[in-house]
């Protein structure tokens, strides 16, 4: 079942009518849909009953207060990579106790935050992140729970820009530090390693690396093992892929039976970190379209979304799906889809077959709900676009359109 699906000519977000969505919210509009999220979240999360599991949606593929509710609501843990993600699933209600914090840069008073709330686990990336820990730690009278992020040195298959688990990647520690990493929390007062972690990249399209990741994870879990530290906690980080034009990303079911094969018997509790795979294909971004133009060798579609609002093709060169909201019978001609933002860089789509649409359309960009509106920016001066969640027939405002004054509100 499909929550974005065109009726009598017309595309839906669930019960309404994306065209009224625009027409009172205005544009650049996110949409997001509840059914979507929730199935995508229970899809996953049952894809690993059997293994003792807890699925920590990862904050930065969309960390819209009502987004996060409604998976806080579904029993959701959260995966934060920041103070501000703390204070957001915090404020989105999830337990602390389900919260675990990854990420190379922990400053001491994010730190010191987590280590209040009472996060489940710091995912520790570096020997000095863990002395730092070690000592706000020390500083605030508790014990940090940590794992250590392994990075197993595996190619992911995706864009360089979001593979992490090479060696040439900034993230987590290679095998023979971790071990060493491992050894030095012996001495340290305020540490208690409960787990290891890795996180391989994102986007991933086959589960042979994240196999290959976890028979190195588990390798080095023996390895523990004979040095008499136990651990209680494999977190497998996300990255699971999802399908944008024609990619056959696995099922999360394939992935959670390929786990259970490899982890019957192993005494540690999963977790699971998924972005991507709950949020992308629950939103799109409606934009209209503001003027068309040709020249010898272009047509353009200049519409009102930029890169600003969605930046994944002007960083990644990422393919978004775009279609007319109301879909008339015409020619197709190839287009360079782009925003009104002072960079060559600045498009949706390009060389991209679309029907020839007319100033004043909608179109809606699909895949948009993970790395959208989180990796959006005030650039060119653009307000951010509004954020809505449509459950049913119910439309909430998650967040609305900013303001002119919302630009310069923290100015002199
Ligand atoms: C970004 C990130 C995730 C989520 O990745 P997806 O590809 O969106 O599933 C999970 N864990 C960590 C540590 C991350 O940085």
């Amino acid at each position: 079942m499909h929550h974005f699906e065109y009726r009598d000519g017309a595309l839906f977000a669930e019960e309404v009518p994306v065209t009224a969505l625009a027409g009172q919210y205005g544009t650049p509009l996110y949409v997001y849909s509840a059914a979507t999220l929730t199935r995508h979240f229970q899809a996953f999360d049952s894809a690993f009953d059997g293994l003792d599991h807890l699925t920590c949606y990862s904050v930065k593929a969309n960390s819209n207060l009502s987004v996060l509710k409604l998976l806080a609501g579904l029993g959701a843990g959260m995966d934060i990579v920041s103070g501000g993600e703390l204070y957001r699933a915090l404020k989105a209600g999830v337990s602390p106790d389900k919260i675990v914090y990854s990420g190379v840069g922990k400053r001491p008073s994010e730190i010191r935050e987590a280590l209040d709330a009472g996060i489940l686990m710091f995912n520790i990336e570096s020997v000095a992140e863990l002395l730092k820990i070690n000592e706000v730690a020390g500083e605030a009278g508790k014990v940090a729970k940590v794992s250590f992020r392994i990075n197993p040195d595996v190619d992911p298959q995706t864009h360089p820009y979001i593979s992490t688990g090479m060696k040439k990647n900034k993230f987590g520690l290679d095998i023979e530090n971790s071990l060493e990493a491992y050894r030095m929390c012996a001495d340290l007062a305020n540490i208690e390693p409960i787990g290891m972690d890795c996180h391989i990249g994102s986007q991933l399209t086959s589960i042979a690396p994240f196999m290959e990741a976890l028979d190195k994870l588990l390798d080095f879990y023996g390895r523990l093992k004979d040095m008499g530290i136990g651990i209680k906690y494999l977190d497998l980080g996300g990255g699971l892929g999802i399908t944008y034009d024609e990619e056959e990303p696995p099922h999360p079911t394939e992935f959670g039976q390929a786990l259970k094969e490899k982890l019957t018997g192993v005494p540690l509790k999963v977790i699971l970190e998924p972005g991507r795979v709950i949020a992308g294909n629950a939103g799109i971004l409606v934009t209209e379209v503001v003027y068309t133009k040709s020249n010898p060798s272009r047509n353009f579609l200049i519409v009102d979304a930029a890169m600003n609002d969605l930046v994944r093709p002007s960083l990644y060169g990422s393919y978004h799906r775009i279609a007319e909201v109301t879909p008339k019978e015409r020619d197709s001609l190839t287009y360079d889809v782009v925003g009104p933002i002072c960079e060559s860089g600045d498009f949706l789509a390009r060389e991209r077959a679309l029907p020839a649409v007319n100033q004043g359309e909608l179109l809606a960009v699909f895949s948009a709900g993970a790395y959208g509106f989180t990796m959006s920016s005030n650039y060119n001066s653009r307000p951010r676009a509004c954020e809505l969640l449509v459950d049913g027939d119910t439309v909430t405002v998650a967040r609305k359109r900013e303001t002119y004054e919302d630009l310069i509100d923290k100015e002199l």
